[in-house]
């Protein structure tokens, strides 16, 4: 199945009103490449002013809480993101997951309340350094996958494979890691969502760039990147874009 290619920039808490013009750059960029679908996940702060003018590319969250409204100080609920103008939101990923000691179930439970409110979701499994060292790599994503992953169906679900240790390092797996992990990652996608696992777009994350960029989206099953620091301007995004397409 031949999957469009998905370029997701994760601007993490990077990003004051000046950042508009950048996220305006990379809307022209995502309007020459048709055959790429182009998200940004800029701080909650920017969301609705470049869900306004976007015309390419999705903007989403990098995060969203699990219950639709209430008395949560300093949260964004789904249909609040869906509200600004937001198309999909990032869960799970592994700063939230360390940072903020977000487990499986909370994950699972933020996936499950941001497809009810309409948003597409990029889930986020990565193993960390010592995970990997010690073997263990394929079967904590494993984990991670068959805790977080919502049960009732595939419809506008993206995984994003990071690991931890690639994450902001410049460090990034072999190709022969990369595409052993994503072949496990498929296989886990078809196992608890049957044929549908086959449709969802597997990224991988972790230190991409305008140089690693084709080689990493030339390995089977990548089937686009989620991109930390080289999403930050049009020009290094760009080059990953046209990588893409
Ligand atoms: P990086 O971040 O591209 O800066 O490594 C990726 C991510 O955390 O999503």
């Amino acid at each position: 199945m031949a999957l469009r290619p998905y370029i997701v920039g994760n601007w993490k808490m990077n990003g004051l009103r000046a950042t508009l013009a950048e996220a305006r750059a990379i809307d022209r960029v995502a309007a020459r490449y048709p055959a790429v679908d182009v998200g940004i996940a800029p701080p909650f702060t920017l969301v609705h002013a470049m869900a306004e003018e976007a015309q390419a590319m999705a903007v989403g969250g990098q995060d969203v809480h699990a219950k639709p409204s209430g008395a949560f100080t300093g949260n964004i609920s789904a249909p609040m993101l869906e509200d600004a103008g937001a198309r999909f939101t990032i869960v799970g990923h592994s700063e939230r997951r360390s940072l903020h000691g977000e487990s499986d179930g909370d994950v699972q439970a933020k996936a499950v309340a941001a497809r009810a409110a309409g948003l597409g979701v990029i889930l986020c499994v990565g193993e960390t350094e010592a995970e990997r060292d010690a073997g263990q790599a394929e079967a904590v994503v494993s984990g991670q996958l068959h805790g977080s992953l919502p049960k009732e169906g595939a419809e506008g679900l993206a995984v994003a494979y990071e690991p931890v240790w690639a994450i902001g390092t410049g460090r990034v797996p072999s190709v022969e890691d990369v595409a052993a992990m994503h072949r496990a990652i498929r296989a886990d996608l078809v196992a608890i969502y049957g044929d549908a696992g086959k449709g969802v777009r597997i990224l991988y994350g972790g230190s991409v760039n305008a140089g690693n960029a084709s080689e990493l989206l030339g390995v089977a099953d990548v089937g686009g990147a989620l991109v930390g620091g080289a999403s930050l301007t049009a020009e290094s995004f760009a080059a990953i874009i046209n990588a893409a397409a």
